[in-house]
């Protein structure tokens, strides 16, 4: 019997492992592996959600319109280069889709979000590491990476999960030397966690060129990440193509009210960003102080590197995880001796710092 065949390269893709979400034996989760906002979303946004629950029975409106007027207008932007995608996943994954075809190439950074790959793959199409400096994207080594087979270039900038960010500066070099016709993905998840005078999110680059976009996400600050809601800014010329590869309705109206709503609520936002700048330092010295290495983030994230190697990380995943703290293995990063923290509550964060000092005392005791 011949068995129906899927596409080339479809059996090579380690399916997406989400962050844990619950532990053997353990009834009380503190969940810091997806980067999830702590604070939960804005009320005004969990109200737009009850509200638009009453009309679950209609079709979404398929081309997100008063959403991509909120984002407009909340980021001064033309609404015809804006479209919205069920999370900003299937955003980066049409434009492998339309952009590339079988045997070409996509490059990214070593240690660069992991759906680029899963994106590529998908689509037969080959995705390239290029080396990093110091946990940071390497603009001469990505463009050392690209060959006549490239056809996208994705940037996380800030990258999830090493917390590093290029300035505005070495993206615009990065992109002045692409050669053209090569698409440049500039993935800003993270862009209103950071507030540093050189970054740019990139919608300016955008503005400016024809082969340039930008995807932003309601799953991290805006504490959406349930509905699935992401949303690109492009140049007319790529907005176009994506509008005719989305699904009719990608969007789901529940979504569409609550991103309307949370882009509404300013001071909700301010709260998020003021609770994660005062934390980010304070984990950051705590866990350096019992002997991590803590590269700088300007995510809301930390990447803990272990002295003892793979070993002693994956020990410290066991300990923490059997107490109920869940934070992110990093081995599919090619990053093994280290694990990544979301930055929590209040009251998660201390827990966190509780635990790992145990552990490490631990460590020295048994020598
Ligand atoms: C979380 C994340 C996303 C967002 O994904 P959604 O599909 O919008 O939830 C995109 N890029 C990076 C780098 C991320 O960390």
């Amino acid at each position: 019997m011949t068995l129906p065949a899927p596409r080339p390269g479809l059996m090579e893709i380690t399916p997406y492992k989400g962050g844990e979400s619950s532990a053997e034996g353990v009834a009380r989760i503190l969940k810091l592996s997806s980067n999830e906002n702590p604070l939960g979303a804005s009320p005004r946004a969990i109200a737009a959600i009850r509200a638009a629950a009453e009309e679950a029975h209609r079709y979404p409106d398929g081309g997100a319109s008063r959403l991509r007027d909120a984002i407009a207008a909340r980021y001064d932007l033309p609404k015809d280069g804006l479209i919205c995608g069920n999370g900003s996943d299937e955003l980066l994954s049409l434009l492998v889709h339309a952009y590339c075809k079988a045997g070409d190439e996509i490059v990214y950074s070593e240690h660069g979000f992991l759906m680029y790959a899963l994106a590529a793959m998908a689509n037969d199409v080959t995705p390239v590491k290029a080396p990093e400096t110091e946990l940071t994207a390497d603009v001469d080594a990505l463009l050392a990476a690209v060959t006549p087979k490239t056809r996208i270039v994705f940037l996380a900038n800030p990258n999830n999960p090493t917390g590093s960010y290029l300035a505005e500066s070495e993206v615009r070099r990065l992109r002045e030397g692409l050669p053209d016709g090569v698409l440049l993905v500039i993935d800003a998840a993270y862009a209103e966690y950071v507030s540093r005078n050189d970054y740019e999110p990139g919608a300016a680059l955008v503005a400016e060129r024809d082969d340039t976009v930008m995807t932003r996400t309601f799953s991290k600050i805006h504490g959406l990440a349930a509905l699935r809601l992401g949303w690109l800014y492009g140049p007319p010329g790529v907005v176009d193509v994506l509008h005719r590869v989305r699904g009719p309705f990608n969007v789901n109206a529940i979504a569409q009210a609550a991103g309307i709503a949370a882009l509404a609520d300013e001071a909700w936002l301010d709260k998020a960003r003021a609770h994660n700048d005062y934390w980010l330092p304070e984990l950051t010295a705590a866990l350096t102080a019992i002997g991590l290495t803590v590269p700088p983030s300007v995510g809301n994230f930390l990447l803990l590197r272990f002295p003892g190697g793979a070993d002693q990380a994956a020990a410290a995943n066991a300990f923490l995880t059997k107490r109920g703290v869940l934070i992110r293995g990093m081995a599919a990063y090619g990053l093994a001796e280290s694990l990544r923290a979301t930055i929590g509550s209040d009251e998660e964060n201390r827990i966190l710092i509780d635990m790992l000092t145990e552990f490490m005392a631990g460590q020295a005791a048994d020598g």
